[in-house]
């Protein structure tokens, strides 16, 4: 399994392929197996890339277009975030569109057109649009840029949802079986988070992936702390959880619809920003809810496991089960939602013995409802059975989620979970606790003839006078206030702990009522020993990752950052993140560029957003740390200081830019250098933003220039197609993009600019 640096392997991939890389996305590095699964795609083999939520699978698909300039088509579930992951590749001047039943007619006919013409990178479409009328024999026939018509690459995302083995079966998805029917010759690459042998196995099949590379990404996602807490009080629980994670994003998943209303209200109460999200509200509502978590107007969604896959942002820093997911692998993704920028962030588990019984309820009810076949509630039952081990066993969780995955964990301690953490302890005298509340369990059933709840025996344990105990004697038992001392919480959460070692029983139903079994009477007896674990809090934040610390007065630069970019976000209409990554303004908080180089050094920050946004942040930093007293330029930022545009450019790049100094046209470069011209227009936008020329008149006349111009007064400097428009079409697209790339290169302070398409 790869681990570790991928950079040996990039020289596997060709170098100006690197630098597109580099100069869209500001990426220096490939993570693990993105080397790989690119230069599969560009070897034209199929591939199932295999990597946990985060992990960097989009990459995959969106780098080799750069190269062959080809489309490729994008198949996802997902329809809301396609919208986000469009806007996002066009906020870094990378040509995508979706199509998709939320499209207007308007927008469907351009991004046809479009795709006509070959302007049309990355298409993402849902399954039903894509096997839907006569949508197969268009795109092969869709003309393309290298000359023979037709797709011939797929990205098939979340591709685990084409197997019912997994959890999350579609059956849409089942369709897309047909795909290789229909395009006998492409190259299909499936992507997925799950990771067990059977659903692998079962993608392959289904899409009769050819001679497949398989590559497994490492599933261990040490930037995630683990913690399985005993829920005792659930709101109070997790009202303390959120606040350590104020102003910042969270998710709550619970069981039930019921629960995330209620989870939401309450924490409404307390003064937090929260919402519910459930496929039982109105699409318009999950809608708005949607996006104004992406956006940053809301801090937590309590959302039931089933929409999970629709929300998204990559600066979740907490993610909180309030009971039980149902299965392991519906924990890792549902965790894997925190932290996908690489910052720390943390996952508790509030977990409680009655949880399993619920869903074996709801398995029960639905595999009824659907009428499915045994061998899928069998395998329902096994997979959440692994889930409970998890949450009731005391192993390291990076260890047993890394095992889970058919990985080795090689590190002894992970530092990052509650058990290596030592947040619990074991509780003294454990066998002796266990044996006072078992026998109080008896006493109180001999007593009255009857069984008692959970809450009821622990009252009687720590000597409450509550009128329900005295009336019914229990005030008399030889075991009443045997353990007063003992917080009413912590008494609470070794009944469930004995639960779920089995050594006390529960009936089933709204009300269950602890009894005894076999096990019980041993420990009774004395011939069982117990081991209780007393959960202790932990500390207020997790611990900040050493490289990425920021002092207070950074974290208030940072605060400041985030401000400015919600500011550029909400005028540009998309969510935050695609301005800029919360990594990225950490380090901007933290190195304080003072220059437009200095910033292009920063992780995340390509040529287009340096063009679009650089001159803002550059002006908020320096700003604030004037008035501050803090110095710019304080760190070195953490991408090579070596310039791009001197050593870092590729051949070819270098000679038009030294063609470009000298005036010379698009065409001539072109042939004389041997590239597209829509190549050499790319390194002239590059040119322009990096040199900032005085004039570009060399490649569009005065006179257009000034129309150009004007038009962009009325329009702004975001996109291209308005400022088309309001010239009638009459100037193209490429001369339009010189004069708006030079306007942004000129511009003092810009925040109001947008991607060029
Ligand atoms: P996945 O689809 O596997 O869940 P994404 O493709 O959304 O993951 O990537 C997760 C995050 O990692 C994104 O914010 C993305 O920009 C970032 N990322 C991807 N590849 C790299 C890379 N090579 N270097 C730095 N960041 C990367
Ligand atoms: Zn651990």
């Amino acid at each position: 399994m790869a681990r570790g640096p991928g950079s040996q392997l990039q020289a596997t991939l060709p170098g100006p392929l690197l630098d597109a890389i580099r100069s869209t996305w500001g990426f220096d590095t490939l993570r693990p197996l993105q080397t790989e699964a690119i230069a599969a795609s560009l070897a034209d083999q199929d591939a199932l890339v295999v990597l946990p939520t985060g992990g960097g699978k989009s990459l995959c698909y969106q780098a080799p277009p750069l190269l062959t300039n080809e489309t490729t088509v994008v198949v996802s579930p997902l329809i809301a975030l396609m919208k986000d992951q469009v806007d996002g590749l066009r906020l870094n001047g990378y040509a995508a569109a979706g199509l998709h039943s939320g499209c207007t007619d308007d927008e469907l006919a351009e991004t046809r057109a479009a795709l006509g013409r070959g302007e049309i990178r990355l298409l993402f479409v849902s399954p039903e649009r894509l096997l839907g009328d006569g949508f197969v024999e268009w795109l092969k026939r869709l003309p393309q840029p290298t000359g023979r018509p037709g797709v011939r690459r797929f990205a098939i995302d979340e591709a685990h949802c084409i197997s019912h083995w997994g959890h999350d079966f579609r059956p849409e998805y089942r369709r897309l079986a047909t795909l290789r029917r229909h395009f006998p010759d492409a190259c299909i690459h499936a992507f997925t988070a799950t990771a067990t042998e059977r659903v692998r196995e079962d993608i392959v099949a289904q899409l009769a992936l050819r001679d497949a590379r398989v590559l497994v990404g490492t599933f261990d996602r040490p930037n995630l702390t683990y913690r399985v807490v005993p829920r005792v009080d659930r709101d109070e629980q997790i009202a303390e959880i959120v606040g350590r994670h104020a102003g910042e994003a969270s998710i709550i998943y619970c069981i039930s619809r019921r629960d995330t209303e209620g989870v939401a209200a309450m924490l409404r109460e307390r003064g937090v920003r929260a919402d519910a999200y459930h496929a039982g509200l109105e699409t318009e509502r999950r809608r708005r809810v949607q996006e104004a978590f992406t956006r940053e107007k809301l801090d937590v969604v309590v959302a039931t496991v089933a929409f999970g896959m629709g929300i998204d942002r990559s600066n979740v820093r907490c993610v909180l089960h309030a009971a039980l997911p149902k299965s392991i692998e519906a924990y890792q993704q549902e965790t894997g939602r925190a932290g996908r920028d690489g910052l720390e962030a943390e996952c508790v588990l509030l977990y409680s013995g009655g949880d399993a019984a619920r869903w074996s309820m709801l398995f029960g009810k639905s595999a009824e409802e659907a009428g499915s076949p045994p061998e899928i509630l069998q395998a329902q039952f096994g997979l959440l059975d692994e889930m409970q081990r998890f949450a009731a066993g005391m192993t390291c969780r990076h260890k047993i989620l890394s095992e889970h995955f058919g990985q080795p964990y090689a590190f002894p301690n992970c530092n990052a979970c509650d058990v290596c953490l030592n947040e619990v302890d074991a509780v003294p005298d454990s066998t002796v606790v266990a044996q006072k509340i078992v026998s109080c369990v008896a006493r109180a059933m001999q007593h009255s003839g009857c069984a008692f709840g959970a809450a009821h025996i622990v009252d009687v344990l720590r000597g409450s006078r509550a009128q329900k105990i005295i009336q019914r004697g229990h005030d008399r038992l030889s075991t009443f206030g045997l353990l007063h001392d003992v917080p009413r919480p912590s008494l609470l959460s070794y009944v469930n702990q004995l639960l779920d070692q089995g050594v006390l029983a529960r009936s089933e139903g709204e009300f269950p009522t602890l009894g005894l079994n076999p096990a019980s009477r041993e420990v009774l007896a004395g011939t069982r020993s117990i081991a209780l674990l007393a959960p202790k809090q932990p500390a207020a934040r997790a611990a900040d990752d050493a490289a990425t610390a920021l002092s207070d007065a950074e974290r208030e630069l940072f605060d400041a950052l985030r401000a400015l970019r919600r500011e550029i976000a909400d005028e540009h209409g998309v969510p935050p993140y695609l301005v800029f990554s919360d990594d990225a303004l950490r380090e901007m908080a933290s190195v304080r560029p003072g220059s437009p180089d200095a910033l292009s050094h920063i992780r995340g920050v390509g040529a287009q957003k340096l063009a679009a946004f650089g001159q803002a942040f550059l002006a908020r930093i320096a700003e604030w740390s004037g008035e501050h007293g803090l110095a710019l330029d304080a760190r070195r930022p953490s991408r090579p200081r070596k310039k791009p545009s001197t050593g870092r450019l590729s051949p070819a790049k270098q000679q038009s830019y030294e063609r470009f100094g000298r005036g010379e046209s698009i065409e001539s470069i072109a042939r004389a250098v041997g590239l597209a011209q829509s190549t050499v227009l790319g390194h002239l936008a590059d040119w322009i933003g990096s040199r900032r020329p005085a004039d570009v008149t060399a490649w569009i006349s005065p006179g257009e220039y000034q129309r150009v111009a004007e038009a962009a007064q009325a329009s702004g400097l975001g996109f291209l197609k308005p400022i088309h428009d309001a010239l009638g079409g009459e100037v193209p697209y490429e001369r339009i993009r010189i004069v708006v790339c030079h306007l942004r290169a000129l511009q003092p302070a810009a925040t109001s600019t947008d991607a060029a398409g």
